[in-house]
């Protein structure tokens, strides 16, 4: 997949790239003064909603085709480059007749090839940035799938929205940010920039900056975050957006960290730590492979008692015991409860296996 950089978009690409604006555009005068106060903050790229896909009908579901010429206003008054979202032919087709000038899919596009498909083959021999939202699942192949869709039309432009995760789990945010798919994502394609959306992620203003801030430690390229004139009589997605004004305080206290640095005292004392780090590595896969030397031994011993693989009260009492051992040890209760089902599923794999043969 050949991906260039953000610095090909035609703006001054300095980490973070901010692209802010209204979920959706809902009148001229609020994509207007919305626009105005963004670009006083010196955000180059806008965005807004137009077609707006709503979880339940009978909401507000975006105004279509009018707002594209709110767009271009934005782009000749202010100079910024406008950026929405598109989920068929029609929408691709209607925005690039109206000058738009980065695309991206959404979350909920992502999802089915047959609308990438559609979309893909819609900019054959068009050259703009598309940025594609992860599929609400956290499907990795169904995501990269989607870049090959795009890239496979001659895109070039590719960049990747992390907005995190439905989840039947209620968590403390509206998406999982489920941070280790960015990070997988950006060891399968190096080469793609990765923009964070914490608006998405966080569904509460209060949220956003922790999930920015988070995003940048990670490496994230840039930021794409919610703004509306007047958040509270935002026709979707109030509670997470920011008035011009409140983006620019959360903007100013982002702390955006080197990516590496030539210092020699830092690339020493890194290079020890991360010798220990080598030698600790060891330790850990020689306890795990000495601890499931143990399980095969258990296998045999069930099987030649007949007994089933799985003992649940068994199962129950190591989490216990390995939650309260790793809280004494400073160890995270989603470290050891992550880590230990792992190994103990790895275990009931190998003993079924014995059991069986
Ligand atoms: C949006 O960006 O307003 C949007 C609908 O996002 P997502 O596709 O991430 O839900
Ligand atoms: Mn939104």
């Amino acid at each position: 997949m050949k991906v260039d950089s953000i610095e090909t978009w035609g703006i001054n690409a300095k980490r973070p790239v901010i692209i802010a604006g209204p979920c959706s555009a809902e009148s001229e005068e609020q994509v207007m003064e919305t626009a105005k106060g963004l670009k006083e903050l010196g955000v180059q790229i806008f965005r807004a909603g137009i077609w707006k896909p709503r979880t339940r009908p009978n909401s507000f579901e975006g105004v279509g085709f009018e707002g594209l010429a709110w767009l271009k206003r934005v782009k000749k008054e202010y100079g910024m480059l406008t950026a929405t979202e598109v989920a068929c032919q029609k929408h691709v087709n209607e925005a690039l007749k109206m000058g738009v000038d980065i695309l991206w899919i959404g979350a909920r596009t992502t999802v089915n090839p047959f609308a990438v498909q559609e979309i893909a083959n819609e900019l054959k021999g068009v050259d703009i940035p598309v940025l594609i939202k992860n599929p609400i699942n956290p499907d990795l192949e169904l995501w990269i799938g989607a870049f090959e869709r795009i890239a496979g039309a001659g895109i070039t432009k590719l960049g990747a929205i992390h907005r995190g995760f439905s989840s039947f789990e209620k968590i403390k945010y509206r998406n999982a940010p489920q941070w280790q798919m960015a990070i997988e994502l950006h060891r399968r394609i190096p080469e793609l920039p990765i923009i964070c959306d914490p608006s998405h992620m966080a569904g509460k203003r209060e949220y956003v900056q922790e999930l920015a801030q988070k995003s940048l430690d990670l490496g994230a390229n840039g930021l794409i975050i919610e703004s509306h004139c007047n958040p509270d009589v935002a026709l979707s997605d109030s509670k997470q957006q920011f008035t011009p004004k409140d983006l620019g305080e959360i903007l100013n206290s982002l702390v955006v960290r080197e990516r590496g640095t030539n210092n020699a005292d830092y690339k020493e004392v890194m290079s020890e730590l991360r010798a220990k780090i080598d030698v600790l590595d060891e330790m850990l896969l020689d306890t795990l492979s000495k601890r499931m030397d143990v399980c095969r031994e258990m296998g045999k011993t069930k099987k030649e008692n007949n007994v089933q693989v799985f003992q649940s009260h068994r199962w129950d009492q190591i989490l216990t015991d390995k939650l309260a051992r790793g809280a004494e040890k400073g160890l995270s209760n989603e470290l050891i409860e992550k880590t230990f089902k792992a190994i103990h599923q790895e275990s009931i794999n190998i003993q079924t296996e014995i059991v069986n043969s």
